[in-house]
């Protein structure tokens, strides 16, 4: 469902970039996005991009699309305004010096009837801390996370997770964290012998340490200077949002 014909996206992170492209695939157009982190950020260390090739070409194949389409791609800037009485009517950015402050003069006024905003995920605990399993604040892992062991077993005897609640890293994470979990448990029952599927468990933990290092690249791009957040929301991603106002 399109938020609106034409939409500015901004906020923080890779994933402006997938929901402008499924925007536009959709067949509505966005004119700009506006991205708070600094290009630098975005470029990955060179063994990461190795090990993740695949993940980095489509997301670069994403943004020439954008680009060719005649999407704007804005880095280090932040929106600073949105105005509109009924309806949402102008929005008004401004760039951020690498320190996180806005740079005077810079703003530039956008005027768009719908503005995206998203500056992360945050999975939803509440199952497994109902159910007394330990949780963490890790920033690198995409904020609160269920605590697991390499077996997906959390620190409750018996109960195991599995997916973005372990740490957010895509959809194929999950899959393979489910998978693991899944063998674990069989391990646990006694009907997973020792010594059976040893080859396909250690490819699936070889994976998601791949995983787990894109999701941290990924979970790196949504931190921001702290002296421009207040205190205990630096670094912390926060659940996408989509404020969208229509005439
Ligand atoms: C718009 C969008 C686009 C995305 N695009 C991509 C992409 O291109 N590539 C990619 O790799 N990833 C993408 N993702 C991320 C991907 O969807 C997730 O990584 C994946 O779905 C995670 O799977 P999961 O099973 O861990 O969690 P989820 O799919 O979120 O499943 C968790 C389930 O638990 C349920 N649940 C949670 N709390 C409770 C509760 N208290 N009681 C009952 N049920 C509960 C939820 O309703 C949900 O059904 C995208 C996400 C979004 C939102």
């Amino acid at each position: 469902m399109l938020p609106a014909k034409t939409t500015l996206v901004g906020g923080t992170g890779l994933f402006l970039i997938t929901v402008s492209a499924d925007i536009q695939k959709n067949g509505g157009r966005v004119s700009a996005v506006l991205d708070e982190t600094p290009f630098c950020r975005r470029v990955p260390a060179p063994g990461l991009l190795a090990w993740n090739l695949t993940k980095f070409a489509l997301g670069n194949a994403m943004l020439a699309w954008l680009r060719l389409t005649g999407t704007g791609m804005h880095y280090g800037t932040r929106i600073i305004e949105a105005r509109g009485s009924d309806n949402l009517r102008e929005v008004i950015a401004a760039r951020v010096d690498p320190a996180g402050a806005v740079i005077p003069g810079s703003e530039t006024a956008y005027r768009i009837d719908c503005l995206a905003v998203g500056f992360g995920f945050s999975a939803n605990l509440e199952l497994a801390q109902l159910a007394g399993c330990a949780v963490a604040f890790n920033a690198g892992l995409g904020g609160w996370v269920v605590k697991v062991n390499e077996d997906l077993e959390t620190t409750v005897d018996g109960i195991s997770a599995a997916g973005e609640i372990t740490a957010i890293g895509g959809a194929a994470k999950s899959l393979i964290e489910g998978r693991l979990a899944g063998l674990s448990i069989l391990r646990r029952m006694g009907l997973l012998k020792s010594g059976e599927l040893t080859k396909e468990i250690s490819i699936l933990k070889q994976n998601r340490k791949r995983h787990m290092a894109f999701g941290r690249y990924f979970n790196a791009q949504y931190s921001f200077p702290s002296n421009t957040w207040p205190t205990g929301s630096a670094a912390y991603p926060t659940m996408c949002l989509f404020a969208a106002a229509r005439k």
